[in-house]
Formats: C-alpha cells, sequence, structure tokens
C-alpha cells in the first residue's frame, strides 16, 4: 500500500500539471460516471493529502475522497493516451491527464464527510498542522508493540509498513516494545524523524532511510538494497553492525529488526 508520503506527492503534482484551466473528467469503467459528470468542465482549486487519503477541491462541485487501498493507482499520462484497464476516473488538463485504477475509494462527498474523515485520523507529519504532542498523546495510550501503534492511522497519518520498520531501527527500538513504553524523548524524536523522512519521501518519490554519509553518495541516487536498513532484509547483515537482520510478525503484519541496534 502507498505511504503517505506518496499521496502527498501525488496531490502536489496534481495541482501542478491540472492548473489552471478547466478539467475534462470522465469514467472510462463507468463506476464513477455520475460523479465524473459533477466534476466536467470545472477547475480543480485544490488536491490535498491527509494520511492515505486524498481530496479533491473542485470549483463548485463537491468534494471528491480517494483512498488507493492495496491497488489502486494514479498515474500520469500524456493527454493522447489510450484507455487501458478499468479507469475508474480520468482527469484531464490542459496538459497532461491521469488515470485513476483500482481505488479502494474513489467518492463524491460533503463538507461534513471531509470532517469526520479526517478527524478520524491521527496528526499527519506532512501537514502543517500535524501536532507532535497529538501523536506523543495518542502514542502513550496504546499498550500495542509500536510496530503497530506506528500503522495505526488514527495515532499518526501517512506511516505504512516500510516506515514504521525503518523507524524503529532508526530510534534503536524493538519494534516490540509496548508503546506506552517508548520513552519520551524517542517520541519525539520519533516525530521529528517522521517528518524529515517523509518529507524526503516526496521529494524523492520513494523511501530511501539510509543516511547518505554511509553509502558515500546523495539520499536521491541510493540504489537497491543500499536504500533501507532493514525493511525486508531478514538474513542479510545489518548496514551499521553486520549482524543479520530478523523478521517478527505484529499483529499479523511483518516487521523487519536487528537484533544488535535495536534493543
Ligand atoms: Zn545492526
Amino acid at each position: 500500500m502507498p505511504e503517505g508520503h506518496t499521496i502527498h506527492r501525488l496531490a502536489k503534482d496534481l495541482n501542478k500539471t491540472l492548473k489552471p484551466g478547466p478539467l475534462t473528467a470522465s469514467s472510462p469503467q463507468g463506476r464513477f460516471a455520475e460523479g465524473a459528470e459533477l466534476l466536467d468542465g470545472r477547475e480543480l482549486n485544490k488536491a490535498t493529502a491527509w494520511g492515505k487519503h486524498l481530496f479533491l477541491d473542485i470549483d463548485g462541485a463537491p468534494p471528491v475522497h480517494i483512498h488507493l487501498g492495496l491497488i489502486g493507482k494514479f498515474r500520469r499520462k500524456k493527454l493522447d493516451a489510450p484507455i487501458r484497464g478499468a479507469i475508474r476516473l480520468r482527469l484531464e488538463g490542459p496538459e497532461r491527464l491521469w488515470d485513476l485504477t483500482g481505488p479502494m475509494v474513489c467518492d463524491v462527498v460533503d463538507g461534513d464527510d471531509v470532517d469526520r474523515i479526517t478527524s478520524e485520523l491521527g496528526p499527519d507529519p506532512l501537514r502543517a498542522d500535524g501536532d507532535p504532542d497529538e501523536f506523543a498523546r495518542r502514542l502513550g495510550r496504546r499498550r500495542i508493540a509500536i510496530a503497530a501503534a506506528l500503522l495505526d492511522q488514527k495515532v499518526i497519518a501517512g506511516v505504512g509498513n516500510v516506515y514504521r520498520s525503518e523507524f524503529c531501527f532508526l530510534m534503536g527500538i524493538r519494534p516490540d516494545l509496548p508503546a506506552n513504553q517508548v520513552p519520551h524523548d524517542v517520541v519525539s524524536e520519533m516525530w521529528d524523524l517522521s517528518v524529515a523522512q517523509l518529507t524526503q519521501g516526496v521529494r524523492l518519490n520513494r523511501i530511501t532511510t539510509r543516511d547518505p554519509a554511509e553509502v558515500g553518495v546523495a539520499a536521491g541516487r541510493i540504489s537497491g538494497d543500499d536504500r533501507l536498513y532493514v525493511y525486508k532484509r531478514d538474513g542479510r547483515p545489518c548496514h551499521r553492525c553486520g549482524d543479520e537482520i530478523r523478521l517478527l510478525e505484529i499483529g499479523q503484519r511483518k516487521a523487519w529488526f536487528c537484533p544488535s541496534c535495536q534493543t
């Protein structure tokens, strides 16, 4: 599933390529035909993101709520791109078009729905209103493993399976440490880390957590197995200490860690 940085990058790119000017909106697959009709011929005011949720504010039309879920894709294409696959929503701007396929959610909603959806989400480190104290409060109330709490979108919005394992490594804590036992200074550092890491994720449009100083090249040029410390690296040597990266099941999801660096 795409993590928050992907959705924020998407919002940024939609704003960059679909403005200004009226949009042509359609639903080639047909499942969003009525919704697309409401958007057709209108202008995009702003695309915004909160965690893994994307909202389109289109002038004179109701808000659109999109969640990509596990397999959804929202892809930028050239204006003459052929219709391929089940395209739920096609938005065509002056220079580019965007095709949405396989979303978990693509709905026309109203302002109250947007408030309800976002009020159920925890603070988002990529948003200006992301509140570190709120993160600390929500985390401190959970007794579940820190790695499970980081996946809970009510605790922090936008973190997924890659970032959660990497954050625990970078903070030097085991992923199965109960969330309410994580020391205060670590919680506050973890928020700052998530702001920095997700911001970099938006810029690079992918997740690279390695310290460029360790690799000897800029973050954007780190590739392959060098990009991450632990995610999907079980059985391989830790980039920092050489110990073997291990795998844990936490809440039916896999989490990776280094037994020497995370104690
Ligand atoms: Zn290590």
